[in-house]
């Protein structure tokens, strides 16, 4: 009894710091999914109403334009991934010409390990982590074994002392001299651990090592140096905490020392601009990160990502972090408080200081995480589940409320105490 009315009683403080709130009116750029509380920004973000205007504005000006849509569109469309890069650069702290708007994520992995990943047989080993998301290992795999060498020996997995985070030590201790590519995430997608991206681009490059991140899971969660802190390359998806849209243009990073280098994969996007049309036979590569680009942009892609990214901007990325460490702090201490002992038995994953976690929260359960997460989407929250037993909370600056966050944690309290998850299935659904 005495639990719960105190649990309860957190409203009024979350209703407090939600009055407090600066980036409150944000809310409404958001299109809200009506009767849910939304926690899964960090897999995919809601639809903002300046991306669904930006797509209708492309869609008007290939109807009225069509082909002249590539010089006459507003951008011209032939200039959209460098102008959408450049706008997003400041998120990275890159400079406009070292960003640019292009294909997917995997397929940026690929564009870029592939130029940077330079085996020889005394050194040829990949260094990445055995966190990592399995599409980046999947691609990394590959790139080896196209080289020549053996996936099982040149890509080398830096191990984890918890199966939830990395130690950055241990990392930089793999980084042998048959290492000649290191390929790290920024956050970790599971336990949601940020690592300390300059500590280890600083300790690869003492060593001769050029190095990579996946920022999928910090781009517009966190603030970025990656020019300053000397990071080589970098990539990440528009879908998570950009809001794009499902499936909408990535991102790639190519730091301006490696400017004129030639891609490994070229295609005629990447073409230096001024000269693309000449068609000529003999690859020219750009001068810049457009280099990296393959094919044509999807135009309508760009647009959403064009909008979303205003709504970024305009809120401002200190701003969006500070917001987002206040929510999951205090979910944290909700679930420390009053969720952490019988019977709830919630854990967190996720490391405690704010300099070593990203934007979401892994909420553990040692027996149940599963179910638990099923009873959650039937009351309307909605997470998701990464196995073995993480149930990733996902508070977003932009459009989440610290109301929400009590919520959940409401919610949580309830489906323990009415075993609500014994009604719900052991088998886990294809997307989750
Ligand atoms: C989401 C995510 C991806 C997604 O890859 P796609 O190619 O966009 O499907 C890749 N890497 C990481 C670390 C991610 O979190």
């Amino acid at each position: 009894m005495e639990l719960s009315s105190s649990l309860a009683s957190e409203r009024l403080y979350a209703e407090e710091l939600d009055r407090k709130d600066d980036l409150a009116s944000f809310r409404e750029r958001f299109s809200l999914i009506p009767g849910a509380v939304y926690m899964d920004g960090n897999s995919l973000g809601l639809c903002p109403r300046d991306a669904e205007k930006a797509i209708a504005g492309t869609v008007e000006e290939w109807k009225g334009l069509g082909i002249r849509g590539w010089m006459e569109g507003n951008p011209p469309w032939f200039e959209m991934a460098e102008r959408v890069g450049g706008d997003a650069a400041p998120l990275v702290g890159a400079d406009p010409d070292e960003v640019v708007l292009a294909g997917t994520t995997t397929v940026n992995l690929h564009a870029l390990v592939s130029t940077f990943y330079e085996p020889t047989p005394e050194r040829s080993v990949i260094l990445a982590d055995e966190l990592n998301f399995p599409s980046d290992l999947y691609a990394l795999g590959s790139q080896v074994a196209l080289r020549g060498f053996d996936p099982d020996k040149s890509l080398r997995l830096a191990g984890s002392p918890d199966e939830r985070t990395l130690d950055e030590e241990k990392v930089i201790g793999e980084m042998k001299p048959d290492v000649c590519l290191v390929v790290l995430p920024s956050v970790l997608y599971r336990s949601g651990q940020l690592l300390d991206m300059e500590r280890l681009a600083m300790a690869a490059h003492d060593r001769g090592i050029p190095i990579g991140f996946d920022c999928a899971h910090s781009a517009g969660a966190i603030p970025h140096r990656l020019s300053e802190w000397g990071v080589d390359f970098a990539f990440w998806c528009s879908y998570k905490y950009m809001n794009s849209g499902p499936g909408s243009p990535a991102f790639l990073y190519v730091n301006r020392r490696h400017f004129g280098r030639m891609p490994a994969l070229a295609g005629w996007f990447g073409y230096d601009k001024a000269r693309q049309f000449d068609m000529n036979i003999e690859f020219v590569p750009a001068g810049t990160a457009g280099a990296w680009q393959i094919s044509s942009p999807s135009i309508l892609g760009s647009a959403s990502v064009r909008g979303a990214l205003r709504v970024t901007l305009e809120a401002g990325i200190d701003s969006i972090r500070a917001k987002s460490l206040a929510m999951t702090s205090f979910f944290m201490r909700l679930v420390d408080e009053f969720l952490s002992r019988e019977p709830y038995n919630f854990r967190i994953g996720t490391p405690r200081e704010p300099e070593r976690r990203g934007g979401h929260v892994a909420l553990e359960h040692p027996t149940e995480a599963l179910r638990i997460n099923e009873a959650l989407i039937a009351r309307g929250v909605i997470p998701d589940f990464r196995p073995p037993q993480v149930i990733r909370i996902a508070p977003i600056a932009l459009y989440n409320t610290f109301t929400e966050v009590w919520q959940v944690a409401m919610h949580l309290k309830g489906i323990i105490d009415n075993r609500e998850y014994e009604k719900f299935s052991k088998v886990r659904k294809a997307v989750s």
